[in-house]
């Protein structure tokens, strides 16, 4: 895949992320893995209506999440990005700003526990005696110390990050992969909070 056809699919998967209200204001951003030696990803650009987005609305960036050419600026998450495609061994990551695991992460701050859910098999797991926990790390707006966070708890079952009162990264091979993902994720904790949420007096709704 190359920068354009990068561009293209990137634009379309954040018009549909957008659209389901995941990416509101400019917030989220979305990346695929171009190569590997050295590495190179095709991010989104920083501070854009991610519905409206267009082909050339993206950037290349090396290891370190730092725009290789062009003039647009990267999103100041790119160094993350880089950092679970090389960790992960992603071929792309979508960032979003979702209520449903930022709600999670406030009540689970050690991680969230899923289990027996039908809909873990959309996630890559089974639906069966398989516990998942997904990790959650503090918010920080340094990239290091996120991706740090990331790296200690990383379990290569696992294809989320959640982080704490921010929005939650997912991944896999291929856009779409991440996409069916991150849909299947959202849903997972929807439930969790839906059932925490009974038993937490004064709790979120
Ligand atoms: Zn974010």
């Amino acid at each position: 895949m190359n920068l354009v056809e990068a561009g293209r699919a990137l634009a379309a998967e954040s018009a549909r992320f957008a659209a389901l209200g995941w990416m509101r204001g400019t917030s989220g951003n979305l990346s695929v893995t171009l190569g590997r030696d050295p590495l190179r990803l095709a991010v989104t650009a920083s501070g854009l209506d991610k519905g409206t987005l267009t082909e050339t609305d993206v950037v290349e960036v090396d290891f370190h999440g730092d725009p290789v050419s062009g003039s647009l600026p990267p999103s100041a998450e790119a160094a993350l990005h880089a950092r679970i495609a090389r960790v992960a061994r992603a071929g792309a990551v979508v960032h979003l700003h979702q209520l449903a695991p930022v709600i999670a992460a406030e009540r689970n701050p050690g991680g969230i526990v899923l289990r027996d859910l039908e809909m873990l098999k959309g996630f890559g797991r089974a639906a069966h005696d398989d516990e998942v926990r997904v990790p959650v790390v503090p918010n920080s707006q340094d990239m290091r110390v996120l991706g740090d966070a990331f790296e200690a708890g990383f379990d290569p079952a696992t294809p989320a990050l959640v982080v704490a009162r921010h929005g939650v990264y997912v991944w896999g091979a291929d856009l779409e992969q991440a996409r069916h993902r991150a849909e299947c994720l959202e849903w997972l904790l929807r439930f969790v909070n839906s059932v925490q949420g009974t038993d937490t007096p004064g709790g979120f709704a």
